[in-house]
């Protein structure tokens, strides 16, 4: 049985996990990893009955496709952990906060990704976890393996693959091509051993580096103790067009289809997880949205209805895309104001989409998205929007505008 820690036991790399609570404002916080966000039947809910029968009532969806329990006792965590492992969510307790593995949610669906990197996922999550020395990398190093759609390029892993071509992939570090290139066949025994560098690289500085960006020549030193191992290409790939937000119904190659769905502001419902868990095979995006996979085309759109009424609308077009918000008040003791019940009167009362929002409670700005985002920051006094000083009664039609509705 895997015994959780205290939270204060949280000293140098304090990021959360299922054994490592953190302590936050509402009580404790356990985030328990997801492995490319893939859910077995089942899995959501129990996590969903998890969060009713000890936390909050609500799943929070992280950044990076992983699931955050809040507001739990101390006398809940063996509970907590029992289930869990039960369920096949805690496979490990050495190595269960190092599973941060993103990867392209529609991949093998649907072109024009390049490969099916579920089996990656499977085999790197797998592999990793046979791997003591491993259990070092820090609760913040993520793995990120692309389809070759460019979609999850963007989330900067510290280490990741990007197909060229059906057999070859480049080796992505710190979210730049290495110009290495692996052959489809030893994908994940190249991502190991970049690991294995990066330790071996924070050791020879004596560096407590999380991440390898935070190494100096971190990339640079990494890919030098794989470039015997590997070819080197001439150039960097070619740009990806870009992949749209995987929301609405999504024709699979077969003839099935998937379901993305909008979880506004992320959090989930215990009865909206399991309406999801009963409806089929769920994939968790690193964008807080949800993938049903392999649906009957013909009941797909009666689905679709289905969760729009319990609140997850399946419509691109909606104004909760894109919308994000740190824990705010009541959750986080930092926080000038309840962010999150703010943004839902916002996106109530101006009803457009745009472009992507963050709201934060305060200036660490937890959980902004990387690119063009609008931000919207509490001061204590009202927000400020882009920077623009805005007072209650204009907060909505300021949030519009910079989101570039009316344009
Ligand atoms: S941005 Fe500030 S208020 Fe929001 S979660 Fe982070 S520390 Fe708390």
């Amino acid at each position: 049985m895997p015994t959780p820690r205290p939270a204060e036991d949280v000293r140098q790399d304090a990021c959360p996990g299922a054994l490592r609570p953190h302590q936050a404002a509402d009580g404790l916080l356990v985030r328990v990893r997801i492995p490319g966000g893939l859910l077995r039947s089942g899995q959501l809910r129990v996590l969903a009955g998890l969060a009713a029968e000890f936390g909050d009532g609500e799943l929070e969806l992280t950044s990076r496709a992983n699931v955050q329990l809040r507001a739990l006792d101390e006398r809940s965590l063996g509970t907590v952990a029992d289930r869990l492992t039960g369920a096949g969510l805690l496979p490990s307790a050495s190595h269960e906060r190092v599973r941060n593995i993103v990867a392209s949610p529609l991949s093998g669906r649907r072109a024009p990704g390049r490969w099916n990197v579920a089996p990656v996922v499977a085999e790197l999550d797998r592999r990793l976890r046979a791997e003591p020395e491993l259990a070092g990398l820090s609760g913040r190093f993520l793995f990120a393996l692309d389809d070759g759609t460019g979609d999850i390029l963007p989330l900067h892993g510290d280490l990741g693959l990007f197909p060229v071509d059906a057999d070859t992939a480049a080796l992505v570090l710190s979210g730049k091509d290495s110009r290495l290139r692996v052959p489809r066949t030893d994908a994940v025994t190249a991502l190991l051993a970049a690991a294995h560098a990066f330790l071996a690289e924070r050791a020879a500085q004596s560096s407590d580096a999380w991440r390898l960006a935070g190494l100096e020549d971190g990339p640079a030193r990494v890919r030098a103790r794989l470039e015997p191992d590997f070819p080197a290409a001439d150039a960097d790939f070619p740009a990806p067009a870009g992949a749209d937000r995987p929301i609405g119904l999504l024709d699979e190659t077969g003839g099935r289809v998937s379901l993305g769905v909008v979880v506004p502001l992320g959090r989930l419902t215990a009865a909206q997880a399991s309406l999801l868990d009963e409806t089929g095979e769920v994939t968790i995006t690193p964008w807080r949205s949800v993938v049903l996979g392999h649906l009957d085309p013909a009941a797909a759109a009666g689905h679709a209805r289905a969760l729009a009424e319990a609140g997850l609308p399946a419509d691109p077009a909606s104004a909760w895309v894109g919308v994000t918000a740190c824990a705010g008040r009541p959750r986080c003791a930092k926080s000038l104001a309840d962010v999150r019940a703010d943004a839902a009167r916002v996106v109530r009362a101006s009803g457009v989409a745009g472009r992507p929002v963050h709201w934060a409670g305060c200036a660490r700005r937890c959980g902004k998205p990387a690119g063009d985002v609008v931000e919207v920051l509490a001061t204590g006094e009202g927000y400020e929007v882009n920077g623009r000083t805005s007072d209650s009664a204009e907060l909505s039609a300021l949030v519009a505008q910079a989101r570039g509705a009316g344009r």
